[in-house]
């Protein structure tokens, strides 16, 4: 819809100064889509980059992301970065403290079953258990996309309390209730070493949309990755530009000389 382009034109963001707390979504945003989550990658040198901005930052950075934390962990090995995984139902602090997470609704075996079934049945289709939700990825079976989801709302209410049915890029994912990315930042910006920083957040996708309010509403600096209507104030066009961002980034908050 070429009339509609310069809406999602947005400027690119200012680099950080050192009193910025750091949010970083993953799948999207940090890295590059790939055909299933399994197989993203990990560019040479985001590690280090990740690591050089954590301190430069004082230790305020947090990845917030749909994935749960073991994979966080295992992708930025050996970081244990600050990490609000599965939208925040589970949560680390900088500090690298557990905090308590959310219990499962009755019925959610059941819906697992099902679900389990269709990908079964759907070539292409993959489900992916996470600890507090399941995630109907049909990146693999475009023409189920219609019917995946369908079946995926009907059985969120299912469970009691319901379970929050959110559409993700190829999937739709089932969710424990009672978190999403803005609530997530939001706790971390009660802890120090975040508290009092001004808070930047980068996403990608719909569900970053929550983070990308709360950040608004506390004056803080709001990245798409992307281009689409968003409430986010600045943007950069893909995952490689955000990569290229935060490198310069670390740089720029490094000394002279270190
Ligand atoms: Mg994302």
């Amino acid at each position: 819809m070429p009339l509609e382009e310069p809406l999602f034109h947005l400027p690119a963001p200012p680099l950080p100064g050192t009193d910025w707390a750091l949010f970083l979504d993953v799948d999207g945003c940090l890295l590059d889509i790939a055909e299933r989550p399994d197989e993203v990658a990990v560019e040479a040198g985001l590690t280090e980059t990740l690591a050089c901005l954590r301190t430069r930052l004082g230790g305020a950075l947090a990845l917030v992301s749909g994935r749960p934390l073991a994979q966080l962990d295992a992708l930025f090995a050996p970081l244990h970065l600050a990490a609000a995984g599965q939208h925040g139902l589970e949560r680390r602090d900088a500090r690298g403290h557990l905090l308590p997470t959310a219990t499962l609704p009755d019925g959610f075996a059941a819906v697992e079953a099902r679900l389990a079934l269709f990908a079964e049945r759907h070539p292409g289709m993959l489900l992916e258990r996470k600890s507090h939700g399941l995630a109907l990825h049909y990146r693999g079976a475009p023409a189920c996309e219609t019917e995946a989801r369908r079946l995926a709302e009907a059985l969120a209410g299912t469970c009691e309390p319901p379970l929050a049915a959110v559409p993700g890029k190829a999937v739709i994912e089932l969710r424990v209730p009672g978190s999403d990315k803005g609530q997530a930042i939001a706790a971390f910006l009660d802890e120090p070493p975040f508290r009092g920083r001004i808070p930047a957040f980068a996403g990608d996708d719909v569900t970053d949309e929550d983070g990308f309010r709360r950040v608004n509403a506390l004056q803080g600096h709001t990245i798409l990755v992307g281009r689409r209507a968003s409430a986010a104030r600045w943007a950069l066009p893909d995952p490689p530009a955000l990569r290229r961002w935060l490198s310069e980034a670390a740089q720029a908050l490094t000394p002279k000389g270190d």
